[in-house]
């Protein structure tokens, strides 16, 4: 099974989008597919503003820096990696994407057979037992390097030297293995413990001239060619003067506010995962900013304390799909700051978040799509409000 790419119309197909449901648009046109998501952002800012042709990508695929595959058996009881069909522990395998980083893919494959001649008996979501149960693969698209996160239910790894020597031996070209420990009977990827089996543990990546680390659990946009069009833009959108303070709300591993930081006076960022913020104190460090904190904790509940007697003259939010919470948004409206830029992977929701605002004087002044994610029902948004 395979996915093909149409070079006239950018369009894909895959043979197994059906069942894994993570292409939307097989078989379209990409120019009919940016047309699609236009309609979309802009129906649902009909009345607030005009919203701004989607910045696609050049070639949209082999785009994710990230790949996940659950470890089970296929019908010949051959170990494989692949998807769970949607909202059933049935695996579907998978051996390209179309969407994938195609070096990630092979090492995949690779690991597929290690398992089998290793015979890592894969973890079975019902009956609670085996060994194998996740393989993430994490990739710097600029500094080239490649971790791979294999997720076991226990400690104890048979034969580990000998197969690292093996996986090494076939892709050189990865810089890191992390073993992480998940025996929780859950359908979360990742447990809590990790340990490092080859190279630092985590990967870097430069985007926008800095430098960044990346753990395993860590938040990284997973398109850079896309991000830094996007992170580009919202700091241009920000006009940041070199006194303001800028807050990055739901900052991840600190990548907005460490670039931004030039041009402020300060930056504060927010973020509620622990191992996020300490890989952002590190990315500081990293590209010697000196201008930037971070608050571990939820970014709502920051604000509203902040609020009390904290001034801010940018505020640069970026939180997941559900959005954020009334508690910040108000908090905004007593903080008043010039402007506020909000990146939304989700905009049903962030016009939803904006509504209070435009109430409380801020008026939407841009509304600009990017397509992160082609070829998905996804839709990534930056509008900019101005008091
Ligand atoms: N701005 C970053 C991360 C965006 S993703 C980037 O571009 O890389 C959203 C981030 O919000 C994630 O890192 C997630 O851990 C964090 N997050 C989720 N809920 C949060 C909350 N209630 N308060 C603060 N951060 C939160």
């Amino acid at each position: 099974m395979a996915g093909k790419y149409n070079e006239q119309d950018k369009s894909i197909s895959c043979s197994v989008c059906d069942v894994c449901g993570g292409c939307s648009y097989t078989g379209v046109a990409y120019e009919e597919e940016l047309k699609i998501k236009h309609k979309y952002v802009s129906d649902l800012f009909k009345g607030i503003t005009e919203c701004e042709p989607v910045t696609g990508m050049y070639r949209p695929i082999f785009y994710r820096n990230k790949v996940h595959g659950v470890v089970g058996y296929n019908k010949e009881k051959k170990i494989v990696t692949g998807i769970y069909q949607e909202g059933t522990h049935k695996l579907i395998p998978v051996d390209t994407c179309m969407i994938e980083d195609e070096e990630s893919d092979k090492i995949m494959n690779t690991l597929c057979k290690l398992f089998n001649s290793f015979k890592y008996i894969p973890y079975n979501e019902d009956s609670k037992r085996g060994f194998m149960r996740h393989v993430l693969i994490r990739k710097g698209f600029s500094t080239k390097e490649i971790m791979v996160v294999l997720v076991t239910s226990d400690v104890a790894f048979p034969s580990k030297n000998a197969f690292i020597k093996e996986l090494l031996k076939a892709h050189p070209q990865i810089t890191t293995i992390v073993q992480n420990i998940n025996n929780a009977r859950t359908s979360m990827v990742l447990g809590k413990r990790n340990i490092v089996l080859a190279g630092k543990g985590y990967i870097e990546d430069v985007l926008c001239g800095c430098r960044f680390r990346i753990s395993a659990e860590t938040f990284y946009q997973i398109n850079p060619a896309q991000t830094e069009k996007l992170y580009k833009a919202a700091i241009k959108a920000a006009g940041i003067k070199k006194q303001d303070t800028v807050i990055d709300a739901y900052c991840g591993v600190g990548t907005i506010g460490i670039v931004a930081a030039s041009a402020a006076g300060k930056v504060i960022g927010v973020e509620l995962n622990a191992q996020s913020v300490a890989d952002a104190e590190v990315n500081a460090k990293l590209n010697n900013v000196k201008n930037i904190s971070f608050v571990c904790g939820d970014a709502g509940e920051f604000l509203v304390e902040y609020a009390k007697k904290g001034k801010a003259d940018v505020v640069i939010m970026d939180p997941p799909r559900s959005g954020s919470t009334p508690e910040f948004i108000n908090s905004l409206l007593k903080i008043r700051p010039e402007r506020i830029v909000y990146v939304s992977c989700d905009p049903s929701t962030q016009v939803r978040d904006i509504k209070p605002l435009i109430k409380g004087g801020y008026k939407v002044t841009m509304c600009k799509p990017y397509d992160m994610f082609p070829h998905t029902s996804h839709c990534e948004n930056l509008i900019l409000l101005s008091r």
